[in-house]
């Protein structure tokens, strides 16, 4: 498959260096392994989100354990980043199950301050998969959340993200028990476009199997959730906003309660920052606006205010179900005032940037203030040109060809001879099966 030889080959040096830390990690104390990984939490900046009486617990895990023979999906670096840690997580996890648990905990006390915690009303567990018994295991449920757990009693709501693949009516009826009133479980959609999903993204979750959790989780009555991206990486601004309304439509007849919108986020290693990172200036990714100068790998402000807002008017009936992920914007929102990495902003991209992080705080019920503005800013020669700009760049007509462009561009920057032969075979192998 392209996509997988493409990210394999990114995340190389990555893979190696922890291969080799766990063949050294392998050969060590278990008590010393673990003294090693407390002093590796202590360096990572990790803490928690909260808003009013949400609270988004992120605990640094094992990772995504699909990543570990698959790869990453291509717009996600999720937990990845630090070498280290996850190559300790990894052998304390084969190693010594409890030991690995004490490591959770020890993040979860050290950034809620405290051994045992008052909770919020709604408790947000970010561990990769939380269902996926590897990374979070049965053990570990029962250190967070049974009576003897880290709470002073027992939170109100609850909400955790899934694969499909790891999640069943019992664990579904266990998790609900754990809170007094309901639990929401997410499902990392993404697209709604499996062959996107798969051969673009790296992300081998099919439609039938995010179908079949939404159908257990419905039936045993706790609250269904889902992830999708606003902005496709190695694609136009265009093309995604078509795909993301596309996935909008999919998801419109299912009984999913929220739709979490997270933003195509630049972090390092992703297709996105490699483009960013070696093509931003590619004239003939220029032209079909896959890359667009220093401000390739995000979306353009305008347009990310204006779909927003058609979102909104055009799909009135699941609007109400959407919300923005406010972590993940607030690390976008950075990289857009940052004049090195995104350019000078104008006066009103500025302003649109603030609607923008408003908006995500405020979820949907802030969205109809902005109306008026966004009558005023459709009049000015700004929006106008970036629409006009907008609609030059590739559609979903012309994806084929996008990824065709794209993919003999990164296969050119990655490999050469025989190997960039090869790899470019399947790219055509993989598009010949092209669906959307
Ligand atoms: S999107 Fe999910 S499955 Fe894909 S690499 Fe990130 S954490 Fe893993």
């Amino acid at each position: 498959m392209f996509i997988k030889r493409i990210i394999k080959e990114i995340w190389k040096e990555h893979y190696r260096a922890v291969d080799e830390l766990m063949k050294k990690y392998q050969h060590m104390n278990e008590d010393i392994l673990c003294e090693l990984a407390i002093e590796e939490c202590d360096k990572l900046e990790i803490t928690f989100f909260e808003q009013d009486n949400f609270v988004q617990n992120i605990i640094p895990s094992i990772g995504c354990t699909k990543c570990f023979k698959q790869y990453p999906c291509s717009f996600c670096n999720f937990h990845l980043e630090e070498v280290k840690f996850s190559a300790l997580m990894r052998v304390l996890r084969e190693k010594n199950t409890d030991m690995y648990v004490k490591i959770l905990l020890y993040n979860f006390r050290k950034t809620r301050g405290g051994m045992k915690i008052k909770p919020k009303n709604v408790e947000l567990f970010a561990v990769r998969d939380f269902f996926n018994e590897f990374e979070f295991p049965p053990e570990a449920f029962d250190a967070f959340l049974s009576e003897d757990g880290v709470f002073t009693s027992k939170p109100y709501y609850g909400s955790v993200f899934t694969g499909p693949g790891s999640i069943n009516k019992e664990k579904i009826r266990k998790i609900k028990s754990a809170f007094r009133k309901n639990v929401t479980i997410s499902i990392g959609i993404e697209v709604g476009n499996e062959w996107i999903r798969k051969y673009w993204l790296n992300k081998i979750t099919t439609n039938s199997s995010i179908e079949k959790s939404i159908s257990d989780i419905n039936e045993e009555k706790a609250t269904i959730g889902s992830t999708i991206i606003l902005g496709m990486p190695g694609l136009s601004d265009r093309q995604s906003i078509e795909l993301m309304l596309q996935t909008i439509s999919w998801l419109n007849p299912t009984p999913i309660k929220y739709i979490q919108m997270g933003y195509l986020v630049k972090k390092k290693k992703t297709l996105q920052a490699f483009l960013f990172d070696e093509l931003r200036n590619d004239m003939d990714l220029i032209k079909i606006g896959v890359v667009k100068g220093p401000r390739t790998g995000l979306m353009d402000i305008i347009v990310l205010f204006d779909s927003i807002m058609k979102i909104y008017e055009n799909n009135e009936s699941i609007s109400k179900r959407i919300i923005f992920s406010p972590q993940n914007f607030t690390d976008n929102a950075k990289l857009y005032r940052n004049k090195d990495l995104y350019g000078p902003l104008t006066r009103i991209e500025s302003e649109l940037l603030d609607y923008v992080v408003e908006i995500t705080g405020l979820g949907v019920k802030g969205v109809s203030k902005y109306k008026p503005i966004y009558e005023k800013v459709k009049e000015t020669l700004e929006y106008k040109n970036s629409m006009a700009k907008l609609a030059q760049q590739h559609g979903l007509e012309d994806i084929e060809n996008t990824m065709r462009v794209v993919g003999n561009k990164l296969s050119d920057k990655l490999f050469t001879g025989e190997e960039r032969e090869s790899v470019l075979e399947e790219l055509e192998a993989d598009l010949a099966t092209i669906n959307y």
